[in-house]
């Protein structure tokens, strides 16, 4: 039996290809033109379950997916052409990559937009944003949290 193809969500500079049924938690790439691929694992921060009800979800799997998206949704808000800690993921964490301070700047960053979309809570790395944390909130919610595109597109 073949496995069913990924939904795919396009950003201008990468695509998140996600897999809702190869894992109990569900699995996600993000994958770059040039072949680069960076895989949501079970070990993130997002397999814990505690984590994923501070953030505000009711399951891991629904942290995860939203957490793999809203790292190049952030990144995108923030100026980046894609997720530079995701980047550096998916090149080894090799010459050129993030350094490990900007990675969890990012990480921080991103679980407190989660969290903002789940509690409302605006956390210490998110602040300089918060004028803009409900229109980003909206936007995030319209363009991944309805249909997959591929079926809407059917419908
Ligand atoms: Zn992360």
């Amino acid at each position: 039996m073949s496995a069913p193809p990924p939904i795919v969500w396009r950003f201008a500079g990468c695509e998140v290809h996600e897999y809702p049924d190869r894992d109990a938690n569900g699995y996600l790439e993000t994958r770059w033109p040039d072949g680069a691929m960076c895989p949501a694992t079970r070990d993130h921060t997002m397999s814990n379950v505690d984590y994923a009800a501070h953030l505000g979800y009711r399951s891991v799997r629904d942290a995860l997916r939203e957490h793999e998206l809203a790292h190049t949704f952030v990144s995108e808000k923030l100026g980046f052409p894609y997720s530079p800690t995701l980047r550096a993921v998916a090149d080894g964490f090799g010459p050129g990559s993030a350094p490990y301070e900007a990675q969890l700047w990012e990480e921080a960053v991103v679980l407190e937009f989660q969290r903002f979309m789940q509690t409302g809570d605006i956390g210490p790395a998110l602040s300089p944003w918060a004028w803009k944390a409900d229109a980003w909130a909206a936007e995030f919610r319209r363009r991944f949290c309805g249909s997959p595109p591929a079926l809407s597109l059917a419908a």
